[in-house]
This record gives C-alpha cells, structure tokens and sequence, in this order.
C-alpha cells in the first residue's frame, strides 16, 4: 500500500488573505426542522414568559389559530391586522389590545410584515417576541425595522428588535404561492450578495452568504416545479436563514437602496422588486468587486454572476421587468436622483448616467449590461 505523502505546500492552496474585521454575535435561539411549531409552547416559557398575543396577516389567520392552538392557554389573544411597511398606526391597534389582554410577549406567524409588526410593538413594550416565518424575506433575524408614518418609511437598526426565538418550520412555507417562493427567495439571496461586497463584511458573513446562494440556487427551480417538495423548501428556509444572517450583519449598498427607493416612492411589491434589480445591481457593482462575483458565479454554477442571477430569474418564471410591475416610465429619472440622494455605501461609486442606465434596462427586463 501507497504510505500517503507529506502535506507539501504544493498540496494545500494558497493562504487566503483575511482583512481585519469586525464580528458581532446576537443571542438568538433558533429551531429549524419540520413540525417543529409544536415546540412553540416550550420556547415562549423559556423566555420566561406566558402570556403570547399572536400576530399575523388577515390572509394566514387560519395558520395563526392554528399556533395559537398548540400555545393553548399561553396565547392570551390575536391581532391579525399585520399589514405591509408596518404603518405606526396598526402598531398602535395592536398594542391596545395587546395591553387589553395584559400580554406579555409577542407570538408572529407570517413573512416581513408580520415580523415587522413584532419588532416594532417590541420596540415600545419591551415584549420578547417568537417569530415563525412563512416566506425567505430573514426580517427575523435582522435588528433592522421600517416603518410607515404618515407614509414616509422610516428605518431604524437597534437591537431592541432583534427577535429572541425563531422556529423554522418548513412545513408552514408550503402554502407560500409559487412566484412569491422564488422572488421571496431572490430578496433573501440579494442580502447574501450584497454581504459578500459590504464594507463590513467578514468572514463568517462570507461563508453564510455562499451557502445561502448555493442553497437557493438549487432550491428555488424545484419549489417552482415541485411546490410540495419538502427538501427542496427546507434548502430553501435554510437558505433564507443564512441570508437573513448577511443581512443582520452588514450594511446593505446600491442594490437595497434601489429597491428602498422604487418600492417607497412607487409603491412596488417588495419581492419582485429585489428579484427584477438584483442581476442589474450586481452586472453595475462587478468591476469594483471581483472576489464577490466569483463567489456569486460559483455559488449559481455560472460563468458570471449578474448573468447567471438573470438567467435563475428567467428560469423561474418572474417577472423581469419593472414596467411589469407598475413602474411608471417617466419615474426614472427621479428615482435616479433618490438613489443618488443620501444614497448607501457603495464599492462602485454612483454615476447618473450609469444608474439611469441601470433603471432604464431594469425598466425593459432586458439582461443586465455588461
Ligand atoms: P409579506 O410578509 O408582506 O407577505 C406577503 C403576503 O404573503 C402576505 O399577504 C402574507 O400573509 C402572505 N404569506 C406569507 N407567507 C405565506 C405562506 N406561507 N402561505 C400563504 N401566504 C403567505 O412578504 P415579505 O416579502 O416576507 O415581507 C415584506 C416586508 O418585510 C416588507 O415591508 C419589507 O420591507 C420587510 N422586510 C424587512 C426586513 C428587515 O430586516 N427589517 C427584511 C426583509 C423584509
């Protein structure tokens, strides 16, 4: 038998370099695997409280009495007003009937709205919260929150609001619709890609962030052919976790503003909107970030990274355009000057000319510019 050779340097790869970085941990309790609502019970006692008002979205009442059934008498009353971008005055109904019900804690079932409602009476009771999410958006585990005031949305990042438990439980995702799966699946990878070129970025983040691409990139075109396949949902929910985490972690550049920008000022579905600018997002920030791309490249199994992100969102059949989903056409060049208007650091320095160019390809759904 062949004795194994010496781990001679020509065997190992070249030492990565590894910039000095900053990482800080959250303490978060997170449960993961099928079926595992039906520890809802235990997980709201060990934070040491017993009073839940559980929250949803008018549409999934039904799965919100359905945990509010497995919490039993630990779920003291509901508020299923959760609505989009968390305006202060459903906030406000809901801590009214969460003080009515003398709660102590908050129990929410649902995507990004639903957890927003959570963290925002959190930020003004204190309550410690349990999130169950239903779609890949990872608000549960960020310490950032939005909120609408006479509708101006408004962001703040405190750990305050960062959720103290999180159940992940894949079977609840399987009612989330098809094109919501695969653009919610594509907001979550944009955190990942834009962690991977972050000024922040670390090498924790790195590696979260490559695994949630690869974990998305081979789910999301079975969840779109085969809704009900839980392997390819729990890749997904896993996915979703591993970009929240990016996102929770460091700050976002050019692709988050855009979409802060086209989703507040026209009023465009969240998702879609991160689906439809991610490629052109990515194709515009390539040439300052070129380790990033290759990690975005491998982890889609393409040669280049904005393509390979246009071609996932062709295969699933999204939309691709921004005219698609209720852009007005002469709004461009006014979302042009609000992202360059306080705009979010970038690795890429913004243009006029440049982003205008960008709108205008995300506008028309063409493939993003080389
Ligand atoms: P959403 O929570 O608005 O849900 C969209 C719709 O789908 C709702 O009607 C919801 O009830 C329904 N739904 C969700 N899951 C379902 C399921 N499994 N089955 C059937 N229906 C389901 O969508 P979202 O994209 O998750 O969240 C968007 C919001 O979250 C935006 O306001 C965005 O700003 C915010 N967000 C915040 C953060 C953060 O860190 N603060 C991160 C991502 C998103």
């Amino acid at each position: 038998m062949d004795e194994p050779g010496p781990v001679g340097r020509e065997s190992v790869s070249a030492t990565r370099q590894i910039a000095p970085f900053v990482y800080e941990g959250r303490p978060q309790r997170v449960l993961f695997g099928p079926g595992r609502r039906a520890e809802a019970p235990e997980v709201v006692r060990a934070l040491g409280v017993g009073r839940a008002l559980v929250l949803s979205t008018p549409e999934q009442k039904e799965s919100a009495e359905h945990v509010a059934g497995i919490l039993g008498r630990l779920a003291v009353g509901h508020f299923f007003g959760a609505t989009m971008h968390t305006p202060i005055e459903v906030t406000e109904q809901a801590i009214a009937i969460f003080d009515e019900h003398e709660a102590d804690c908050v129990v929410a079932i649902g995507g990004g709205s639903t957890t927003g409602l959570a963290k925002a009476i959190a930020l003004r009771t204190d309550a410690p919260q349990l999130i169950v999410p239903t779609t890949y958006a990872g608000s549960e585990v960020t310490p950032v929150l939005g909120e609408t005031a006479e509708g101006e949305k408004q962001t703040i990042r405190s750990p305050k609001v960062v959720p103290d438990a999180v159940i992940y439980d894949v079977e609840l995702t399987l009612s989330l619709p098809v094109q919501l799966s695969a653009t919610s699946g594509m907001n979550a990878m944009a955190h990942a890609v834009e962690a991977l070129y972050a000024k922040d970025r670390n090498p924790v983040v790195e590696m979260m962030a490559a695994e949630g691409l690869r974990a998305f990139a081979s789910a999301l075109p079975v969840v779109v052919s085969a809704p009900q396949d839980i392997e390819a949902r729990t890749s997904a929910q896993y996915g979703a976790w591993l970009c929240g985490m990016c996102l929770a972690s460091t700050s976002m550049a050019l692709h988050h503003k855009l979409c802060h920008v086209l989703g507040g000022t026209f009023d465009l579905p969240h998702a879609e909107t991160h689906a439809i600018i991610l490629p052109h997002a990515v194709a515009y920030n390539a040439p300052a970030a070129p380790e990033a791309m290759k990690v975005i490249a491998a982890a889609l199994g393409a040669d280049d990274a904005a393509g390979g992100l246009y071609a996932l969102a062709q295969s699933l059949n999204i939309p691709l355009a921004l005219k698609e989903i209720g852009m007005p056409e002469d709004g461009i060049d006014h979302a042009v000057a609000m992202t360059i208007r306080d705009s979010y650091w970038n690795p890429l320095p913004l243009d006029v000319d440049a982003i205008r160019a960008l709108l205008r390809h995300a506008y028309e759904g063409s493939a993003p510019a080389a």
